[in-house]
């Protein structure tokens, strides 16, 4: 049985990062799917699940090893990017919230970027160091 399988994978793609992401995400779904099973929103669900599942069962069995290979890559690449930006997200929260007596923040209203002042100098111009758009704000 298990030569019978190793045969059967023999190149194959078989399972990477992206593949448990893939059944994880399946998983998740059929259960959401479960908790209100008449609902057509939950059975919405259960065919995400289900379509997930397939597409998984598809690039473990897949012999286009090289494409495969190609989406896991971007798949971490995604990943990683994504776990930064929240990591600095944090971090500037961190820093707002130890800073929030002495400096505030604000949004400039050309470019979105956050401009911090000084705290307590009331009525101030506020120049964007990005677009270099001026704002009136109350510090
Ligand atoms: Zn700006």
């Amino acid at each position: 049985m298990r030569e019978k399988l190793q045969r059967f994978m023999t190149g194959r793609y078989g399972a990477d990062q992206l593949a448990r992401a893939i059944s994880l995400a399946a998983l998740v779904c059929i259960v959401i799917s479960m908790l209100g099973a008449r609902s057509p929103f939950f059975a919405f669900f259960y065919w995400i699940g289900v379509a997930l599942m397939i597409f998984g069962c598809y690039r473990m069995f897949s012999r286009n090893t090289s494409k495969r290979y190609e989406e896991n890559r971007k798949f971490l690449e995604l990943r990683y990017r994504a776990v930064a930006r929240g990591a600095s997200r944090r971090n500037l929260a961190k820093k707002r919230w130890a800073e929030r007596k002495t400096h505030r923040y604000f949004k400039c209203p050309g470019c979105s970027q956050t401009v911090r002042v000084p705290r307590g100098k009331g009525k101030i111009c506020i120049s964007c160091p990005k677009c270099h758009t001026e704002f009136v704000k109350r510090s």
